[in-house]
């Protein structure tokens, strides 16, 4: 487990962009934390390394954005609105779970059981210097991504 103490946003994408360097296709990310935690950020940092230079902005009321950037896919989901877990599969879960793709999940916790462990987990707190993030790597896959580089 690493903890991390990032003072503003711009330190935030740089985390993403971290991240986005060291996952493999296939990862699952789950990323954990308040309204406002900074989840979104990092995301933005993930899409920009890969060179992604649109508008990033949380899809809370679609559940989940598409990015199909060169290399690889990116699904960015924000389940803060799911009313209950088997809403996802409505919107067809499974095929976002595709071994070619990258999944980047906010509010993972609302889907329950659903969504299975994910690959890495990142948790977001407040601090007094800004934010306050612990990753971890529970599976396999999240293992080979060298959690010192972030
Ligand atoms: P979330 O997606 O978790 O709701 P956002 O990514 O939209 O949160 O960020 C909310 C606000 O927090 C934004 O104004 C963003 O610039 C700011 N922010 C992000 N990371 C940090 C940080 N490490 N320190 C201070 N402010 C941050
Ligand atoms: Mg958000």
């Amino acid at each position: 487990m690493l903890h991390k103490e990032i003072p503003d946003a711009a330190g935030m994408e740089s985390l993403g962009a971290a991240l986005a360097r060291q996952c493999p296709v296939g990862t699952k990310v789950f990323l954990q934390g308040q309204l406002g935690a900074g989840k979104t950020t990092l995301v933005r940092g993930f899409l920009r390394e890969l060179g992604y230079s649109g508008i990033v902005k949380s899809p809370t009321y679609t559940l989940v954005e598409p990015y199909f950037l060169p290399g690889t896919t990116i699904y960015h989901f924000d389940l803060y609105r799911l009313n209950e877990p088997g809403e996802l599969e409505a919107i067809g879960l499974r095929d976002y779970f595709d071994p070619e793709a990258i999944c980047l999940i906010e509010w993972p916790e609302k889907a329950g059981r659903l969504l299975g462990k994910p690959d890495i987990d990142i948790k977001i707190e407040h601090h007094p210097v800004g934010r306050r993030v612990t990753i971890s790597t529970p599976s396999l896959v999240g293992k080979t991504a060298k959690l010192s580089l972030f």
